[in-house]
């Protein structure tokens, strides 16, 4: 689908705590050790920002978002 729009994790800002991988259910994350991995990137909506709305440390940022 969306492989210009996909989210980018800032692991200095993350704390790990999985909501964005719980929230989005179009499995463009997988869990991580420190962060989740983006491991599907084409999985993702363009223009969706759902994942950053719920991140509690504004970690999330999107390529593709001018
Ligand atoms: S922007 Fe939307 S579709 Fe893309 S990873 Fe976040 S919740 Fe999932
Ligand atoms: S919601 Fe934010 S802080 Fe939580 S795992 Fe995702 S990027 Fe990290």
């Amino acid at each position: 689908m969306a492989a210009t729009w996909y989210p980018i994790i800032d692991e200095s800002k993350c704390v790990n705590c999985n909501a964005c991988a719980d929230f989005c259910t179009h499995g463009v994350y997988t869990k991580g050790d420190s962060a989740p991995k983006v491991s599907s990137p084409d999985n993702c909506v363009e223009f969706c920002r759902g994942c950053s709305k719920i991140c509690p440390t504004e970690a999330i940022s999107y390529f593709g978002d001018h």
